[in-house]
């Protein structure tokens, strides 16, 4: 048995999972972002209700946005203060007193979608979250891959909007949180599909409304979700001729749009050196349970 949290800027979403990967005793708690105090409390408070079913070294396993250094554990946490610059594992281990693991959630999300999801039985999966920003995880043989820092399919940075000494006002480029500039995270997820249909059309609107309209054949939505969808098309082309995975799973909130995915789909396969007939972008089948089953299966990894 486990305890396992998805943790994100607004929820810590927290349950027992045992070994059947059975989801049970869940809980959705407001994140405490800048009271590391509270935050542990969050753990204790749930871990002491079940300290009669748990062995000593059931592990708490959690996934998280944001990254921690393979070497020291020290967190790098853009949306929630307390844990940043801290060896979260080490600090809550302590606290608790049993083994703590964190993973990115996009590398939960995969990594589920790849063992027990819609992607199961593909050696190389690359996954990617279309949340709030963009998110994206590789799989191969099972296992997450990342680079020496911890950093793997984190495919939404990285300067690709570049504006021309000709047109230096027509390209979006927008600063992005990592620090640089013109990052595809900066239109490629719900608020960056906001900020590019107010660049296009100096209308706010939100993003579940901009695919709605766009689905009801509005002109203006049409136009912000081609820009959208080509520029995220070009930069997926470009991953999957490089590491040929053969599905992707789509998670985060604009993949309740299914529209939207098929749409993604068929201009990534149009971009693409040698694409396959049928599609390759897929919704998640694990949706919100995929944070909590991969950070489970991290554990046992
Ligand atoms: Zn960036």
């Amino acid at each position: 048995m486990k305890i396992c949290a998805d943790v994100g800027g607004s929820f810590i979403d927290i349950a027992v999972v045992d070994e059947n990967a059975s989801i049970q005793h869940r809980k959705k708690i407001p994140t405490p972002t800048g009271d590391w105090d509270a935050f542990t409390g969050v753990f204790a408070d749930f871990q002491s209700d079940f300290v009669a079913q748990l062995r000593d070294d059931d592990p708490i396993s959690i996934a998280f946005a944001g990254l921690a250094a393979p070497d020291t554990g020290i967190m790098t946490s853009a949306n929630i203060e307390c844990i940043h610059g801290r060896p979260l594992a080490r600090d809550l281990a302590a606290a608790l007193g049993r083994p703590v693991f964190v993973i990115n959630d996009a590398d939960a999300f995969v990594l589920a979608e790849a063992i027990m999801g819609v992607a199961q039985g593909h050696r190389r999966v690359f996954g990617l979250i279309l949340g709030t920003g963009v998110g994206g995880g590789l799989i191969e043989d099972g296992r997450i891959v990342t680079g020496p820092s911890g950093i793997g399919g984190e495919w939404g940075h990285g300067q690709i909007m570049i504006p021309t000494p000709k047109a230096p006002d027509a390209v979006p480029v927008f600063e992005c949180g990592c620090g640089r500039k013109g990052c595809l995270d900066t239109i490629g997820g719900a608020r960056g599909l906001e900020r590019l249909h107010h660049f296009l059309h100096d209308r706010t609107a939100k993003s579940s409304q901009i695919t709605a309209a766009w689905e009801d054949g509005d002109a203006t939505a049409t136009a912000t979700i081609d820009y959208f969808c080509d520029i995220l098309a070009g930069s997926l082309a470009m991953i999957l001729n490089t590491y040929p995975a053969t599905v992707v799973p789509v998670g985060g909130g604009l993949s309740n749009s299914a529209a939207l995915i098929r749409e993604l789909d068929q201009r990534v396969r149009r971009d693409m050196l040698d694409a396959p007939a049928h599609p390759i972008l897929v919704a998640t089948l694990l949706g919100g349970n995929a944070g909590l089953l991969g950070a489970a299966l991290a554990a046992d990894q």
